[in-house]
């Protein structure tokens, strides 16, 4: 391997059941190689979209029965002497892996080794359609990379630092002892990320800071990080918890499940789908998953729009109430993500109405806050500031990746 010191370069991988995100990263330069993604693994019309940094994007319209073949083809263009960005797979000193979920054995980043991934497969349960794609994944960069050092990040990591009382529910407490059932959260790596450089804007010691993290996205959760650690997130056992989403329904009644399921005769995979698929602003609005397209209808006077927009920002500012209660005290709010990173109309619905948490927020900055910009929302005097700042959760990976394969 020729790995210099001076210049570590990491693959990161994101592998789910049919596809296959890459990114090949500088640390030392803090800059993207190239990037991309292999499309419909194993299904008719699979591709692999590369993108060197600085040029043109290239696609390929190759069958991958797998992603062993998959991760072929992503190496294959990586060291292509025409359109490739490093001369040889020996360049890459490193892979780090997303992987989902690490239940209560990862507190943090590990080391990808056989005991490692034997613990992974115990917690298969847990996330049955993330875990499992993932290890695809790791298996594949094993195959053909050999024994390069791999490290996992989980996206449940960071909230392992959660107290007992945010993350017990209160059913029979067997329920945790002998079947896992708990609240985890996820988006970990981007509330670790943003709340390191809410920090860093703060200026202040990381353990007298208070922070509310907001990343929405297609999939949406808040974190509340008192001193640098996650005390509380709104996503629990499944993604499905908290905020509604694009077409998850987030909070509702538990005996809705149960009352939906005997009303229409549906099994449980039925009623999975209607509550994870059919239902969020998608199912509120009628119109679209995607807030662009929301806008849009409310604009024009769509009545089913504007309420799936309302319940959207009343959630989130609930959750804000409700984590400077928990943290009692809030130093700094923070957008991220698709939604928090793009729609001003969100943010100033969901600020409005905050003084009494000593926010001064610039109505006119929101608007026109610059794309992909770290930006502070609020008034010089503001008490507590509210940030806009661009999650990185590749960064984090690759940050943990070179720390713990000690590059
Ligand atoms: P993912 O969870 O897939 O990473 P993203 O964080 O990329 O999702 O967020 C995607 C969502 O962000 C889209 O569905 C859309 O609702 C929203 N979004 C993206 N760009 C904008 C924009 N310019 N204005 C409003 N919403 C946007």
């Amino acid at each position: 391997r020729i790995c210099k010191e001076t210049d570590v370069k990491i693959l990161i991988i994101n592998a789910g059941s049919s596809s296959l995100k890459y990114q090949l990263t500088s640390i030392d330069e803090n800059k993207i190689i190239a990037k991309g993604l292999c499309e419909r693994i194993g299904l008719a019309g699979s591709a692999l979209i590369y993108k060197p940094t600085g040029r043109d994007a290239y696609e390929f319209k190759k069958q991958m029965n797998d992603h062993t073949e998959a991760m072929k083809m992503v190496l294959g263009a990586l060291i292509d002497p025409t359109i490739g960005v490093i001369s040889g797979m020996e360049e890459i000193c490193a892979v780090g892996h997303r992987l989902v979920h690490g239940g209560e054995k990862f507190t943090g980043s590990a080391l990808i080794t056989d005991e490692m991934l034997a613990t992974m497969e115990e917690l298969t349960e847990l996330a049955p359609l993330h875990n499992p794609a993932n290890l695809m994944g790791v298996r594949a960069c094993r195959e053909i990379m050999g024994d390069i050092p791999m490290v996992g990040v989980f996206d449940t990591a960071f909230h392992q630092t959660m107290p007992k009382k945010a993350y017990l529910y209160a059913i029979p407490y067997e329920a945790y002892t002998q079947m896992r059932i708990r609240r985890y959260g996820f988006h970990g790596t981007s509330h670790l990320y943003v709340s390191e450089r809410a920090v860093a804007l703060l200026n202040k010691p990381a353990e007298n800071t208070k922070i509310i993290t907001c990343h929405l996205g297609n999939g949406s959760s808040i974190a509340a990080v008192n001193g640098g650690k996650s005390v509380d997130t709104t996503m629990g056992f499944t993604p499905l918890e908290g905020l509604p989403m694009g077409s998850r329904c987030g909070d509702i009644d538990p005996a809705i499940v149960t009352y939906l399921m005997d009303k229409n005769n549906w099994n449980t995979s039925e009623v999975c789908a209607y509550l994870n698929k059919q239902s969020g602003m998608c199912g509120l609005s009628g119109v679209s998953p995607d807030f662009r397209d929301l806008w849009v209808a409310h604009n024009n006077g769509n009545e089913r729009a504007t309420a799936a927009l309302e319940v959207f920002c009343y959630k989130v500012k609930r959750y804000i109430g409700a984590y400077a209660a928990v943290m009692n005290g809030v130093d700094a709010i923070v957008f991220t993500a698709g939604i928090g990173e793009n729609d001003s109309g969100v943010r100033e619905w969901v600020m409005k109405d905050m003084e009494y948490l000593g926010v001064d927020f610039n109505l006119d900055l929101n608007r026109k806050c610059p794309r992909g910009k770290e930006v502070e929302l609020t008034n010089p005097n503001s008490r507590t500031k509210v940030f806009v700042i661009p999650t990185d959760e590749e960064m984090v990976i690759a940050r943990d990746t070179a720390r713990i394969a000690k590059l």
